[in-house]
């Protein structure tokens, strides 16, 4: 991958936290937001050696960025990370929530772990990260805010009543955070993606079934989610928009 020209370059001397920026959806958007010149912050949880990859990768394009590993569910880790970003760089302008997981089972098998686990990370980790960045971006009066939600929240996916209650509140969260912090400059919006090839739908048994559901008949790719977060995160054009949700799911 190689970085644009400088002078093409929208997000020169911004601040970018991309959480779960290891691995999928994260590493394409931490690459595509590092090739618009930001300095990259690439969370992860337990892939260090992807993570480096993802900033190695950057700074081999002539960008910036750094690694740095904390369990985003977790209160106290989510304010340390924040201080550490803050320590090396002063502020923050980007804020990409997209650290997830999923205990895929159908209700009755659901275990009480495989809820709070899913809810944590997925649901409330959206919470710490964004109280702990808005404060600063609320006295730099800018910044934008990206979660990556699901279709799952939206539709429903039989398997994923963890997921899909973790995802609609993502969504709900969203349209309330976005009305709260409007009048300081912060936009914050979400994306919806379909069925994308990651690890995390890699061992899939119904993938059949689930093209049947895909007019675009395939899944998608982690850089086209990846291309609507830039959009949002780098565009001129999205000032004005917020309190959205953006599908990338191939028409499902
Ligand atoms: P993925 O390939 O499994 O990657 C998950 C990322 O989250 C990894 O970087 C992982 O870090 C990180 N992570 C996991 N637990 C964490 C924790 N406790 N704290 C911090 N980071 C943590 O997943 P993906 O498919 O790219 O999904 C990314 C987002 O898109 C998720 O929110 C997911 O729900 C959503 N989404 C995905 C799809 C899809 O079809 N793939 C569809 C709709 C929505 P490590 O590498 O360290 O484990």
């Amino acid at each position: 991958m190689e970085a644009l020209p400088e002078t093409l370059q929208r997000l020169k001397g911004k601040i970018a936290i991309i959480t779960g920026g290891s691995r999928g959806i994260g590493r394409s958007t931490a690459l595509a937001l590092g090739m618009e010149g930001a300095n990259v912050v690439v969370n992860y949880a337990k892939s260090s050696d992807a993570a480096l990859e993802v900033i190695a990768e950057i700074v081999a394009a002539g960008g910036n960025g750094m690694a740095l590993q904390a369990d985003v569910s977790q209160m106290e880790e989510v304010d340390n990370f924040v201080k550490k970003v803050m320590e090396k760089w002063s502020r923050i302008d980007i804020l990409v929530n997209n650290a997830g997981i999923t205990r895929d089972k159908l209700l009755l098998r659901m275990k009480p772990e495989d809820w709070h686990s899913v809810i944590d990370l997925n649901l409330t980790g959206v919470f710490l990260c964004t109280r702990a960045v808005s404060k600063i971006m609320l006295k730099q009066k800018s910044g934008r805010i990206i979660n990556v939600a699901s279709v799952a929240g939206q539709t429903g996916n039989p398997g994923q009543a963890n997921y899909s209650a973790a995802k609609a509140g993502v969504i709900g969260f969203t349209k309330t955070v976005a009305k709260e912090l409007a009048n300081r400059g912060i936009t914050v919006n979400a994306v919806a993606p379909g069925f994308i090839a990651t690890d995390m739908t890699k061992d899939l048994k119904n993938s059949e079934e689930i093209m049947k559901f895909i007019p675009l008949g395939r899944y998608g790719k982690p850089e086209e989610v990846a291309g609507m977060i830039k959009f949002l995160a780098a565009d001129d054009a999205a000032n004005y928009i917020t309190g959205q949700v953006f599908n990338v799911d191939g028409g499902f």
